[in-house]
């Protein structure tokens, strides 16, 4: 049974608007699409994700960062600064997400409100990526003493500008762009346009 894809509330979706809002229903959709088995868009590299609690907000405020608008960003739960700081931050997390999440996925109303069902899927999964599992010195995934995952926030995979890889190729520096090209250029590994509808419940597919 298709869900639909949530939606911000009216007062936040509108390019004029201003203020934030708690999602519980689009993380509970990005789990259930993506990161739990046997969903419609389930992707195994989010495997340590699966006791995560990962908690959604919407904001309406643009924001732009180094001359880059964002529509939307992936961050630890974990509490920083000082002691009422923390106080603070607790309390709100308590009210919003009933606790201190592991990571908190915010994403910009206005773009998600206009956005095609494609678009809002490669988001949040964009986000969720960002989203990962602490590593050692050696590259071995961190647990806690009891067994749960220690989370931290990934970079992306490929960080360059279009002017170098024109004036160099694909393969200059770290062959970071050769291998986003290839996956790029092939299509075996695409999501189908039917499982984006299995997730977002429209009618792409009839
Ligand atoms: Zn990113």
């Amino acid at each position: 049974m298709p869900t639909a894809r949530p939606m911000p509330p009216a007062h936040l979706a509108s390019p004029y608007a201003a203020g934030v809002a708690p999602a519980p229903d689009v993380a509970e959709w990005a789990r259930k699409a993506f990161v739990l088995p046997g969903g419609p868009l389930h992707n195994p590299d989010h495997a340590h994700l699966y006791e995560a609690h990962i908690a959604a907000l919407w904001v309406a405020d643009p924001f732009t960062r180094r001359q880059r608008s964002i529509l939307a960003d992936a961050r630890l739960g974990r509490l920083s600064g000082d002691a009422w700081a923390q106080a603070e931050r607790r309390a709100l997390y308590a009210a919003w997400f009933g606790g201190v999440p592991d990571f908190v996925i915010r994403l910009y109303a206005p773009f998600w409100a206009a956005c095609s069902d494609a678009d809002a899927c490669a988001l949040v999964e964009h986000e969720l990526y960002h989203c990962a599992q602490d590593l050692d010195p050696f590259g071995a995934p961190r647990f806690t003493k009891d067994g749960r995952p220690i989370y931290a926030l990934q970079g992306h995979d490929v960080e360059e500008f279009v002017g170098v890889t024109r004036r160099y190729g694909p393969g200059a520096i770290d062959g970071s762009v050769s291998r986003l090209v290839d996956a790029a250029l092939d299509p075996s590994g695409r999501v189908a346009t039917s499982s984006i509808a299995a997730a977002c419940g429209t009618c792409l597919v009839r």
